[in-house]
């Protein structure tokens, strides 16, 4: 089996804690995520697959539990050894593109790279190659406000992978698209995620494109269930 590129292990999260509105999201979330595996992750609405993302993608914290990403544990690590970490193992792509909005597209994809030390003129050519390999290249020094919404996340592909992360993660990636622009930007994705060899977990309500992973996991009352 091929090594593991993201281990989660007895995650733990409650929001509200102590209070009425306690909501007791994550009970025990164990798994591991193999080099070049795409999981997907179903669950309906509400059960927990932002908060298990984010703090899979070392943006949030759990109450318990250990995240290791590139078998490196961030547990108890301070903010900038975590954003280290994440710049350079992890890909977080959102629901909606959450692009700089005063950026263009390839000004987008060449900044992550800069704050990880590549010289500008690298990050731009990587950058634009990642654009060509999307079919955005054209699209290349529009705003984000200037694309379609396949174009944004076609561009936010980009920037998750500027920095060749191990582990892609990816929440409701296609959520906002229309079914025809969601299944060819989600082939896209795939296409992306097989090239570099990467591990992937992408969270998604169409079970269609969730068959095209090779494997389904349920988030179902706090815990990571195998499906099928
Ligand atoms: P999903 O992505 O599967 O829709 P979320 O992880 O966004 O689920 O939310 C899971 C549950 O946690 C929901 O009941 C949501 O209302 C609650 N929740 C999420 N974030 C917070 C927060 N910051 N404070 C309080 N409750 C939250
Ligand atoms: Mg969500």
């Amino acid at each position: 089996m091929n090594e593991v590129t993201l281990r989660l292990a007895g995650l733990t999260k409650t929001y509200l804690k102590n209070t009425p509105g306690e909501v007791q999201v994550l009970r025990g979330v164990d798994l591991d995520l193999h080099e070049g595996e795409a999981v997907a992750l179903v669950a309906p609405s509400g059960a927990g697959k932002s908060t298990l993302l984010h703090i899979a993608g070392l943006l949030d914290t759990p109450d318990a539990g250990t995240v290791e990403v590139s078998g490196k544990d961030a547990t108890g690590k301070g903010d900038r050894t975590r954003t280290a970490m994440r710049r350079r193992d992890v890909g977080f792509v959102y629901q909606f593109h959450h692009l700089l909005p005063e950026f263009t597209a390839v000004e987008n994809i060449t900044l992550p790279q800069l704050a990880n030390g590549v010289p500008e003129k690298a990050a731009t050519a990587r950058a634009m190659e990642l654009l060509d390999r999307v079919g955005v290249a054209a699209r290349a020094d529009h705003r984000p406000a200037a694309l379609s919404g396949g174009e944004q996340q076609r561009v936010a592909f980009c920037r998750a992978l500027a920095n060749a992360p191990r582990v892609l993660l990816a929440d409701e990636p296609t959520g906002n698209l229309d079914p025809e622009t969601s299944d060819q930007v989600f082939g896209t994705l795939m296409d992306l995620v097989r090239d570099a060899g990467l591990s992937a977990l992408i969270a998604t309500h169409n079970l269609e494109l969730a068959a095209r992973m090779d494997r389904m996991l349920r988030l179902d009352g706090g815990v990571l269930r195998p499906v099928g």
